[in-house]
């Protein structure tokens, strides 16, 4: 190592001291947290971000909800992605992070676990009563019926009906949609709904579509009774998480983010930590 880097190194060591100081501190300061997650924390389990240090989008524009709803072709193509893509997401583990924040939730310090993660990892973990905003790739619903299937179920039925399909590659991304190469979509067959012949979607919100009532009405409330936030792992682009650091300062409740790199609530948040969530969770919290 040449002098520089050595001082560099240095540098980085002492700025994760810190860093690990001021969780530290964070959490015992506030007595019931009310967490929001996002990709940050699932990357550590092999499934990639959607977003660059910056906020920007990495890669294919993701799905859209309308489009799935409207156009079979569009189906056809997140389907025969989402069948090669689904295995390797149904066997991620959850990493240091997740159990990280299961201790927080054992010891009684979470008021609420929200994540915009749609991989059940937080509840894999041991985190109990998880509100899922973006829903769980887990699950299959069906949009005329409502009836709810399991995604290995689903899982059977495309690869009973696409036999000829089944690629795997490392290109996942985060709603379980692979890159694929050069195929003819319009060869694949959609599997319908069992019950009624409709229309099947996965349980997850896609972009352009709504969070259920509910599921932010929960989250509402958990807010409501936080005594701070803890934002782990989002760049907070999206409205759906970014609203509850925005009320969260309105109120002149503290928010800490640990994020590696900008969040669209820099000017809200109150104690920034830029830096590796699943690392500085593991360390920091006992
Ligand atoms: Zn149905």
């Amino acid at each position: 190592m040449s002098l520089p880097d050595e001082l560099a190194a240095g540098a980085n060591d002492r700025a994760r001291a810190d860093h690990v100081d001021a969780l530290r501190r964070y959490v015992a300061d506030h007595r019931r947290l009310f967490v929001l997650t996002g990709a940050g924390i699932s990357t550590g389990s092999g499934i990639p971000d959607y977003r660059d240090r910056d906020g920007g989008w990495k890669g294919a524009t993701p799905i859209q909800h309308q489009a799935f709803v409207a156009q079979l072709s569009m189906r056809k193509r997140y389907w025969a992605r989402s069948m090669a893509g689904w295995p390797p997401v149904a066997r991620a583990k959850p990493n240091a992070g997740h159990a990280a924040l299961a201790r927080l939730g054992v010891a009684g310090r979470i008021e609420m676990l929200v994540t915009q993660n749609v991989d059940g990892l937080h509840e894999a973990a041991g985190n109990a009563g998880v509100v899922d905003l973006h829903g769980r790739l887990d699950r299959v619903i069906c949009l005329d019926c409502g009836t709810r299937l399991s995604r290995h179920r689903v899982q059977d039925m495309l690869i009973e009906a696409n036999s000829t399909w089944l690629h795997d590659s490392d290109a996942i991304r985060p709603d379980g949609d692979i890159e694929l190469g050069e195929v003819d979509y319009e060869r694949f067959v959609v599997p319908d709904c069992p019950v009624c012949r409709g229309i099947l979607k996965p349980d997850v919100v896609f972009f352009g579509g709504a969070v259920p009532r509910p599921v932010v009405a929960r989250a509402w409330n958990g807010l409501a009774s936080a005594h701070a936030v803890l934002v782990a792992g989002s760049s907070l682009m999206v409205w759906s998480g970014y609203r509850f650091v925005r009320e969260a300062a309105r109120n002149g409740v503290p928010v800490m983010a640990v994020n590696h790199g900008r969040t669209r609530a820099d000017d809200l948040i109150t104690h920034k930590l830029d830096d590796d969530c699943v690392a500085l969770l593991a360390e920091a919290i006992d």
